[in-house]
């Protein structure tokens, strides 16, 4: 029992160490993933609008084109009104006139309507290209000092992953399964020592027969409010 306790101790150790290496990695991986995102998400939105620009020119030079067909035929009905005798022919005319005048006023509107539209997203379109670029710059600097930092801690993490893999396969499994149920609950401490009679885990204090039994050193004892193993620490209690 006591080389259990004394294995699940080192394992601790080496667990809080490695925890300590990818904290000094921060929040720079989650940095890196959320300006990707944001990035891929703008692109995609700048695609759509250049998109809608391209629709919005075109609408205006088949417009624009519609315009000019339009006006010749006014032209050529206004030349046939000189020519017409009877009242109803003149009517006609003038009705024919008055329709394509107003289809005339039409594309006109749609001209105008697309044009603010494209000054729109243009703007919309420059604001964020500008904002990609400035992601990307920040993307590569947070890129590269997370490479940097990935690269001073990896020898010692392969060091303390390679000791922590040979002794976890020495504890046997029912405690190892403890050990991570616990760990993964308690913010990551599952072992810890007694200090001042208490469990320096959660701080509730131990019971006197308990107590006795973690001195003896002899069996493996589990804190009844949080569940990590205590172990007594003689340099602890000496503090
Ligand atoms: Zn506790």
């Amino acid at each position: 029992m006591q080389k259990v306790l004394q294995q699940l101790i080192e394992l601790q150790e080496l667990d809080t160490r490695r925890d300590v290496l990818i904290a000094r990695l921060g929040d720079l991986p989650e940095t890196v993933k959320t300006l990707e995102k944001q990035i891929g998400n703008e692109k995609e939105q700048n695609i759509i609008r250049q998109t809608g620009i391209e629709e919005n020119e075109s609408l205006i030079q088949s417009n624009k084109a519609k315009i000019e067909d339009l006006k010749e035929k006014i032209v050529r009905y206004k030349e046939q009104l000189y020519l017409v005798t009877t009242n109803r022919e003149y009517d006609a005319l003038t009705a024919e006139i008055e329709f394509n005048e107003e289809a005339v006023r039409t594309a006109e509107g749609q001209i105008l309507q697309a044009g603010e539209e494209n000054d729109r997203l243009r703007e919309a379109l420059e604001r964020s290209e500008k904002n990609v670029q400035d992601m990307d710059a920040h993307l590569v600097e947070v890129r590269n000092s997370l490479e940097e930092t990935q690269k001073q801690t990896e020898e010692e993490k392969a060091v303390i992953e390679a000791k922590r893999s040979e002794l976890s396969a020495a504890i046997p499994r029912n405690f190892i399964s403890m050990y991570t149920r616990v760990r993964n609950a308690r913010n990551g401490l599952a072992v810890v020592a007694l200090v001042r009679d208490a469990c320096s885990g959660c701080h509730n204090r131990v019971i006197p027969q308990k107590r006795v039994n973690i001195y003896k050193r002899n069996q493996v004892i589990t804190c009844d409010y949080c569940g990590r193993f205590l172990y007594a620490s003689l340099e602890k209690e000496e503090e």
